[in-house]
């Protein structure tokens, strides 16, 4: 089957999708965009994304336009037409196409897309192989809660850590690691769990809220607060987690040995996994 697209309202074989020049995401990245998984062809935490997606557009003076459960029931109606596959949703809103000027133009109604894309089925708890991180200076903006398609420094970052041997850049600012190129940061230390809080210096991972609530139920003490990189190297536990890839132990940091335990992170993966069995079964 042709692979399909949802563009502006319609749904088109993607080879036939057409995108102005002058679309001010391509010339300016005026926009923002989601990755939302599928498990079986049904996706997880839709609306905590499309909620997401409503603050990062008003975050740059952008409104969403359609309405969110009228979002989502197109979405509904795209993964019927496309079939159900083990995959991930990604969705851009842009200011649209006009005469190229660093200044807002009229309202242009906005590019809205959204495509699906296969990914591999995610491994058992127990069998998620572990990730490497390298530190790279954390020189985004400060309202990285905004989820921008501008994202050269995490791709200069994400790219100068995997040429270095490592997965993943973990950021850090100012002595204190935010949270990696495309994931979040966790520590687990004194049997807490820290990651830095949200807002100016951090997404607003929707894995990451999830697995608060996961933490809580758990009785898993939960400290929101910057952490010093020296003790988050320390910590008893590392991980990452982000929609795509769930939740990613860390064994190596700067090419050397961390984490003492995986205890923490497998019960908090088992409970993901289990939030996961009850929303897409
Ligand atoms: N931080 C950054 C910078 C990211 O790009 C991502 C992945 N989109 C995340 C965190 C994780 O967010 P989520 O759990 O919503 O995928």
């Amino acid at each position: 089957m042709a692979e399909l697209i949802w563009l502006n309202g319609e749904i088109v074989p993607m080879s036939e999708a057409r995108i102005s020049v002058e679309d001010r995401g391509f010339q300016f990245a005026d926009g923002v965009y989601e990755v939302i998984r599928l498990y079986g062809g049904r996706p997880f935490t839709l609306i905590e994304h499309l909620q997401r997606l409503e603050k990062s557009a008003a975050g740059i003076e952008l409104a969403v336009p359609l309405a969110r459960m009228q979002l989502k029931s197109e979405i509904e109606r795209f993964l019927k037409q496309a079939g159900a596959f083990e995959g991930m949703i990604y969705l851009q809103l842009t200011r649209g196409h006009a005469p190229r000027n660093h200044l807002f133009p009229p309202s242009t109604g906005g590019t809205l897309l959204f495509y699906a894309r296969p990914l591999e089925a995610l491994a058992a708890v127990e069998q998620t192989p572990a990730a490497k991180l390298m530190t790279v200076a954390d020189e985004r903006w400060k309202r990285c809660w905004v989820k921008s398609i501008a994202l050269l420094p995490n791709v200069l970052a994400k790219n100068a850590a995997v040429a270095a041997g490592a997965d993943e850049a973990a950021f850090v600012d100012e002595g204190n690691v935010t949270e990696c190129a495309a994931s979040n940061f966790f520590a687990v230390t004194a049997g807490k769990l820290v990651t830095h809080p949200v807002g100016p210096k951090v997404l607003p991972g929707i894995t990451r809220a999830v697995l608060l609530e996961c933490a809580k139920e758990l009785g898993i003490p939960v400290e929101e607060r910057p952490m010093r990189i020296e003790q988050a190297q320390q910590a008893d536990e590392i991980f990452i987690t982000s929609t795509t890839r769930e939740i990613s132990p860390i064994s190596h940091w700067d090419g050397r040995p961390v984490g003492r335990s995986r205890a923490v992170t497998q019960r908090l993966h088992q409970a993901l996994r289990e939030r996961v069995a009850a929303e897409t079964r």
